[in-house]
């Protein structure tokens, strides 16, 4: 549209757009994609080749047609002009297209971090040459990914197949070894963790009409014995404020988003995935209301006539006080020390959105706040902290409150501040107390993963790429490696792990992975051919593939057995409320039921929708004390049920339909 009044076209369901003698032809993802060059199920195999994606997987049967409008302007075309997503993967997308419809090396590239109008004129009007670095980078990428991805599928399919119980197809991929890795070694640190008791005793009392609560000083009182001592010594005994401290601080606006630190808040704020919180980003990219979401830059570069940003963002009545406020003095935008070459920080285009989702409009102003916070003053905040003197005995509590509201102003509704304040006291002043009383706790496991925090402690260990991290985490929890939002590893991910660790410890090196990932970063930067990486990683991967051939029947013992248990659990939904035995589902040749572990003892038995997947809850019906099961049936909401048929929670079911 930036181009003039577009005409669309529409051949065979694939439309493009013309605009004068110019058309505009999307490319729907990748047209192109790897696959084996030769047959043949064995591994080692690196013989891989280009092919249209709809020839490698009748899933994209639907980018036939794009592809074949791209051909016919193939002899035809005058000048070409790139113009896909200007980041690693958008250069592959478009360098196959130009290389493999077009039959040419070199063509246009247009540059731009946002959707809007200016922009893509701007972009169109002064291309720039491809970004070589970027091409090959990506190119080695996908043909590293690739290797890994088939090679070590196949000989984990392989060593399965040999053992021959279960036919499964397993699978594990570059980047997620290493990380599977990780979050295997947080769970056993979590199963071996023995919780050791202690005691706390906690003073309740009141200061100038209001209650407060202080800790003894000694936070893990390790004996029982002791935290009696120190409540019979304050027993009838007076309290007086000992020490009052108090401390001014100094709170700057927090650095304007990249995808990792948008991810994690977004995370923590609304619960969201980091690859939900990417797909909704893009999607408010797409339609122009922010810019280019996959950066790992936290700066706002002086280019980006971040006035005019804010004077159209003024139009949007929430952001109107703040946005004048901003004018009003000179707009320097405070920053993080992350750069990206690509793109800038990620900032709301000024585009007034027209219509949004409940969570698009969540993710949009939480960008849009955090922009503005940048240009904000900081915030003071004091602290103050008390100590309570009983006898000998020292209780300290502490409390905030904020002085001067600053950048804290625009971004108040994420923001979750405990604001405790105390009256003015002076030491020696008497306090009021009310209570004292001792608690018992236990000393807690090491913290399991969320999505939130394993994507920040990724990019912490160079793991994976900000483009990528979210689908890998995606990708462990759709093979069952994991469970949960806290992350669990399942018995499945731990043996995996176990084998490999035994076996092929190579394929769950964090090293080599960071290392191949160092040296995408210099194929990008046209430091090093992209063909020298690719041979260095089949070379490590013949050494992988070699040891893992050599053990492959005991790692296939030790999978297999894995699956039977996995399976069996999977089967068994709960217990049985007339014996107590398992409750399991039954295949059989004409259909599937639930039955009894106790059978033929014990005959009780349910039916059980005839298709669908069925997964336990761990939760029992409160009416007839039957398993409570989840039901997913394609393209329909999945729900949750009791095993009884003539349950009374059911005694409406059939009328409503
Ligand atoms: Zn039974
Ligand atoms: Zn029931």
């Amino acid at each position: 549209m930036a181009l003039g009044e577009p005409e669309k076209k529409e051949e065979g369901g694939a439309h493009y757009f013309q605009v004068g003698n110019k058309v505009v032809i999307p490319a729907v993802g990748h047209l192109f994609g790897l696959k084996q060059a030769t047959s043949g199920s064995y591994y080692p195999v690196f013989e891989v080749e280009w092919a249209p994606t709809f020839e490698i997987n009748k899933r994209n049967e639907y980018a036939r047609k794009y592809l074949e409008n791209l051909k016919k302007f193939a002899d035809v075309a005058e000048d070409i002009y790139i113009a896909t997503d200007y980041d690693v993967e958008g250069s592959v997308i478009g360098y196959n297209i130009l290389r493999f419809v077009f039959n040419r090396e070199k063509a246009k590239r247009m540059k731009f971090s946002t959707l809007t109008k200016e922009e893509l004129l701007h972009a169109f009007q002064n291309p720039i040459e491809l970004n070589k670095g970027m091409i090959k980078a990506g190119l080695t990428r996908h043909t590293l990914d690739w290797y890994y991805g088939i090679n070590l599928s196949r000989a984990l399919t392989h060593s399965i197949k040999k053992v021959g119980k279960v036919f499964s197809v397993l699978s594990i991929g570059r980047v997620q070894g290493p990380m599977l890795y990780f979050l295997v070694r947080r769970e056993r640190e979590i199963r071996a963790f023995k919780p050791r008791p202690f005691w706390q005793v906690i003073l309740k009392f009141r200061l100038k009409g209001k209650e407060f609560e202080a800790l003894y000083r000694e936070k893990q009182i390790w004996e029982e014995k002791r935290a009696d001592e120190v409540v019979r010594s304050c027993e009838g005994k007076k309290g007086v404020v000992k020490d009052v401290k108090k401390r001014v601080v100094k709170k700057n606006p927090p650095a304007p988003f990249d995808l990792t630190s948008l991810q994690t808040e977004a995370y923590n704020l609304f619960g969201y995935s980091p690859k939900r919180t990417l797909d909704i980003a893009q999607s408010l990219y797409t339609q122009a209301y922010i810019s280019y979401p996959r950066t790992s830059s936290q700066k706002l570069p002086k280019q980006l006539d971040l006035r005019g940003i804010l004077k159209k963002l003024s139009a949007q009545k929430e952001f109107k006080e703040l946005c004048q406020e901003i004018l009003k003095g000179e707009v320097e935008p405070h920053e993080g020390k992350k750069k990206d070459p690509a793109h800038p920080a990620i900032h709301p285009t000024g585009e007034v959105p027209k219509k949004l989702t409940g969570p698009e409009k969540k993710i949009y102003e939480l960008i849009v706040r955090r922009f503005l916070s940048c240009f904000m003053e900081p915030a003071k905040r004091e602290s103050i902290s008390l100590t309570v003197d009983i006898n000998g005995n020292e209780f300290l509590t502490s409390g905030s409150r904020t002085l001067k509201e600053g950048w804290m102003r625009a971004y108040k509704p994420f923001l979750k501040l405990q604001e405790v304040e105390f009256p003015e006291v002076k030491i020696g002043e008497e306090i009021e107390v009310k209570e004292l009383e001792k608690l018992e706790k236990e000393t807690q496991p090491p913290q399991r993963y969320t999505q939130g925090s394993i994507i920040k402690e990724m990019e912490k260990k160079n793991l994976g790429t900000k483009a990528t991290r979210a689908q890998i985490l995606q990708t462990l929890y759709d093979r069952g490696y994991i469970v949960n939002k806290s992350i669990q590893v399942t018995e499945l991910g731990m043996t995996l792990v176990e084998a490999l660790e035994k076996y092929c410890p190579t394929i769950l090196s964090e090293e080599l992975t960071r290392e191949f990932e160092r040296k995408m970063e210099e194929v990008m930067q046209e430091k090093i051919p992209m063909e020298k990486v690719l041979e260095e990683a089949r070379a490590v991967l013949r050494e992988i593939l070699k040891e893992f051939k050599e053990n492959e029947e005991k790692i296939g013992k030790i999978l297999d057995d894995a699956l039977m248990r996995t399976r069996e659990e999977e089967r068994t939904l709960g217990k049985c409320p007339k014996c107590g035995g398992n409750l399991k589902i039954i295949y059989t040749k004409k259909g599937r039921f639930v039955g009894c572990s106790n059978y033929p003892k014990c005959k009780n038995m349910y039916p059980i929708p005839r298709v669908g997947v069925i997964k336990k809850t761990e939760k029992t019906c409160e009416k007839c004390g039957t398993p409570i099961i989840y039901v997913f049936r394609k393209g329909k909401r999945p729900f949750k049920m009791c095993l009884d048929p003539n349950c009374e929670t059911k005694s409406g079911w059939g009328k409503k339909q």
